[in-house]
């Protein structure tokens, strides 16, 4: 009888033991396969992208370079050029490493035009190269390919960046 008893007690104890899994075994899983599954994520910094300005479907960046010197990470480049036509100065290079950038929103909040922001949707920033997140926010838009003379920018010091 004491050997039942002490065959019955070792199976409860194992029930006891396993009650958490057994519950969650019956349970819908709240994980899915990544990356042939993905859940809707509300909150979260996505990468840092250009607004599109809805009028003149262009980017609102006047190359002023304070997001440049607040960058902690030291991870956003640009380049100024001519314009061939009318001789103004236009964007031709901006390009954010995402190796490096800590998502911080400095750029975001001294852009004196708004023309920075987190892109929405993209939260998994992956990638197999290197070379693939150095990203070019000039991309999107339609300037691109119009003839300019690249004007070298003054080489930023340790004091300037300050
Ligand atoms: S979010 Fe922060 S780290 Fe990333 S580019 Fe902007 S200022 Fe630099
Ligand atoms: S702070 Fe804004 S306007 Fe100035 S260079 Fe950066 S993105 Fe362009």
């Amino acid at each position: 009888m004491n050997y039942l008893k002490e065959i019955f007690r070792g199976f409860w104890s194992l029930l006891v033991g396993m009650e958490v899994t057994i519950r969650y075994f019956f349970k819908k899983p709240v994980t899915v396969i990544y990356p042939r599954e993905r859940l809707p994520i509300k909150r979260f910094k996505g990468p840092i992208a250009f607004v599109v300005d809805e009028k003149s479907k262009d980017h609102l960046c006047i190359a002023c370079n304070a997001c440049i010197k607040i960058c902690p990470s030291r991870c956003m480049s640009l380049e100024i050029g001519k314009s061939a036509a009318d001789g103004k100065r236009v964007l031709t290079d901006f390009k954010v490493n995402y190796m490096l950038c800590s998502l911080c929103s400095l750029c975001i909040d001294v852009c004196p035009t708004d023309a920075l922001k987190h892109a929405e949707g993209d939260y998994d920033m992956v990638s197999l190269t290197q070379k693939e997140l150095v990203m070019d926010l000039l991309e999107p838009f339609e300037k691109r390919g119009t003839p300019l003379t690249k004007i070298p920018l003054a080489p930023q010091t340790p004091a300037a960046a300050k």
